[in-house]
Order: structure tokens, then C-alpha cells, then sequence
């Protein structure tokens, strides 16, 4: 059996009125998984929302376009945020990553509960001044179902949405994927019938992952008696682009009065990547350095809507308050504007 490897494709079928993309994702949620050790509720949410963002991603048209997806919920996982870019990169976390909840009858996670009531927000970050924003309501908060919904209210695209993780008695990944089929303007009623029937009988994803299909098999399953052109693979892989200098960028931002009051406290103070969890320590001479850079420039602070950098005190194990910092990309643009 060949090595295993995370990668999607994509496809057209039915004269390419249909157009389809599928993932299998296990190594990039288990990534995620032991980055946040989330729970297998947390990482159930968190790689069905991935999965789904990896092929979301792969419909950005430019190598810079920036996708995040943030839901909003009222359950007890408080939220998820993954971000990802066309070339098959995906960073995310969960607020609360500890969090599990009681299985459903069918022995399925209960994800839907663990998301609850709220909305899921697509940002499309294509580098113009202000990024595509489209907000939906949750429709069960079982994430596929929610970016069906969101792909017909928001964009106008009648779409399925199949996803599925499935998880180890270890709490280990063990299969993650899933399925996008749009139907393109002009589609005749005759493939959205025939398509629609294919997708009836689809009664689990984590089922067909667990079959041990392949992204193209999944395809060709949902798209059964279509002629599927596969147009295309890529590998999917979860990445996060921080560094101690992005943080440090962080940190500057809070300003002179936090930084003080840090220096203040005369210990090192540790930051982490929301997105990946990688811990960053800064001494007390660091801060000093750092202090004298908020003097330099005058930083303005992100809009509120854009999700650039937030800065929590969070408690740590001993329940010390600690600080906790998220990095978006939107900086590293204009770092490569400026080269
Ligand atoms: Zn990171």
C-alpha cells in the first residue's frame, strides 16, 4: 500500500456544470489535534471545519488571497477559527479545545451541541483594501451543513457539503476528509436530479473515509454515472506562518503601559500562537528592547472586524494569568508589498 498522504482534488463533471472537490485530511487534523490536544469533541469541530476551509481555499483565485472561517457559537466549545490560502494550508483553533460532551445515539460526536447557536463568518482576504465578509446564521452547527447553507445564502451556489473525522480510542485521528459539489450557473434540472439522488443515498462520510476511499473514489461516489474530469491535486498540510518577530509585533501593540507594567513583574512572559499553540518567551530584557520600539512608530490598531491580533490574559495551569497572543496574516502582506 502506497504512504499515506493528505491531498485533495478537484473535478468537473456533467459537462462542468458540476464542479467538485475532495479532501482527505487525517495528518492535518491529527496536527492540530496534538498542537491544541483538543478533546475528540474539540477535534472533531476543528477538522470538519479545516477540511472544509482546505477546499474552500482551493476556489481563491490568487496565491495571496487569505481565507478565514469563524464560527460563533453559544455551545460549550465557545468558537473555532481556522484561516487557509489556495495552496492547501490550514492553521485553526478552538477556544475551548478541552471541552467533550456525551455521544449522539448513532455513536457520532455531538459537534452540533458543542457548537450551539450563532454564525458562521467567511472572510475572503484578497489584498484590496477590504476583504469579501459574509455572515449566515448556524444552521445545526455540525459544521458541513452550515457551509451548505452558507454557500447557497451567502454566494448564491447550490452546494453539498459532506464531512467527516473520525477518531481513535486513543484520541488519535484516524480518518478526516470530506466532499464540496457546487452546481455551476445553467445546470439542467435533469444533473441536479441524478445529483441529488447520488447524494441521498450518502449516509456517512466518516463511513466512506473509513473504507479507506481515496478523495477521488469519495468523488466518485457522490458524482456515481457522471463523466468526472479530475482537473487537479495538491497536497493539504497544517501550517502556521508565526514567528518571534510577528509576536514581537504583537507585543508592541499593546503598548508602553503593558509592556511596563510586564517588565514591571520582572519575569519572562510566554505568548502563544492562538493558531498553532507554539509558545514564544520573552525575558525581561527582551521586553526592555521591545519597550523602546513602541517609541519608534505609531501603531494603529486593527479594525474591529478584521481579525489581525488579539491579545488575552488567559490563566495558566497554576492559574497565573498569562498572555496570549493571535497572529493573523494580514501583516506578512505588507511585508511582501514591501519587498
Ligand atoms: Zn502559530
Amino acid at each position: 500500500m502506497a504512504e499515506y498522504k493528505d491531498y485533495m482534488v478537484r473535478a468537473t463533471a456533467a459537462n462542468a456544470m458540476i464542479r467538485a472537490f475532495a479532501v482527505t485530511s487525517k495528518d492535518t487534523v491529527e496536527k492540530a489535534r496534538k498542537a491544541h490536544g483538543t478533546s475528540s469533541l474539540a477535534t472533531a469541530a476543528l477538522g470538519r471545519l479545516m477540511s472544509g476551509a482546505l477546499m474552500m481555499g482551493d476556489m481563491l483565485k490568487n496565491d495571496k488571497d487569505l481565507m478565514t472561517l469563524q464560527i460563533e457559537g453559544d455551545g460549550p466549545l465557545g468558537g473555532i477559527t481556522v484561516t487557509t490560502d489556495n495552496k492547501g494550508r490550514v492553521k485553526g483553533y478552538v477556544r475551548n479545545p478541552n471541552v467533550d460532551l456525551p455521544k449522539k445515539e448513532n455513536g457520532h460526536l455531538d459537534v452540533g451541541t458543542g457548537v450551539g447557536n450563532g454564525t458562521l463568518t467567511v472572510i475572503r482576504d484578497t489584498g484590496l483594501k477590504d476583504p469579501y465578509v459574509g455572515t449566515v446564521q448556524l444552521y445545526t452547527g455540525e459544521i458541513a451543513e452550515d457551509l451548505t447553507y452558507y454557500f447557497a445564502a451567502s454566494e448564491q451556489t447550490p452546494s453539498s457539503v459532506g464531512l467527516g473525522v473520525l477518531i481513535n480510542t486513543d484520541y488519535t485521528v484516524k480518518q478526516a476528509g470530506g466532499f464540496i459539489v457546487q452546481l455551476m450557473p445553467g445546470c439542467d434540472e435533469e444533473t441536479i436530479t441524478k445529483l441529488e439522488d447520488n447524494l441521498k443515498k450518502i449516509q456517512s462520510v466518516t463511513d466512506i473515509l473509513d473504507a479507506g476511499k481515496t478523495p477521488e473514489e469519495l468523488l466518485q461516489i457522490v458524482l456515481e454515472g457522471f463523466d468526472i474530469e479530475f482537473t487537479g491535486t495538491m497536497p493539504v498540510q497544517f501550517y502556521c506562518n508565526c514567528d518571534k518577530d510577528r509576536v514581537e509585533r504583537a507585543l508592541i501593540l499593546l503598548g508602553r503601559d503593558e509592556i511596563d507594567a510586564m517588565i514591571a513583574e520582572g519575569k519572562t512572559v510566554e505568548l502563544k500562537c492562538h493558531f498553532c499553540n507554539k509558545s514564544y518567551d520573552f525575558s525581561v530584557d527582551d521586553l526592555k528592547v521591545i519597550r523602546g520600539k513602541t517609541a519608534l512608530k505609531k501603531y494603529k490598531r486593527p479594525e474591529p472586524e478584521a481579525p489581525v491580533i488579539t491579545m488575552e490574559m488567559v490563566p495558566d495551569e497554576n492559574g497565573e494569568m498569562k498572555l496570549e497572543a493571535s497572529i493573523d496574516n494580514s501583516d506578512s502582506k505588507d511585508e511582501e508589498s514591501k519587498n
